[in-house]
């Protein structure tokens, strides 16, 4: 048994809390709330496209 060393390094911190790009400039974002406060603020036309477009 050989349970000295770990061959896989974890590089990749992944904390509770997914983070997500933003699909229109590339902001990484925190969470869903971070996602959409960041929508209405800087893509404010895109989410009202979406409303407009709704039906
Ligand atoms: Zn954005």
């Amino acid at each position: 048994m050989t349970t000295g060393k770990n061959p896989r390094r974890s590089n990749k911190r992944s904390r509770s809390g997914a983070t997500s790009e933003c699909l229109h400039c590339g902001k990484k974002l925190r969470g869903q709330k971070g996602a959409r406060m960041h929508m209405i603020n800087q893509h404010p036309e895109i989410m009202e496209a979406k409303k407009a477009g709704a039906q």
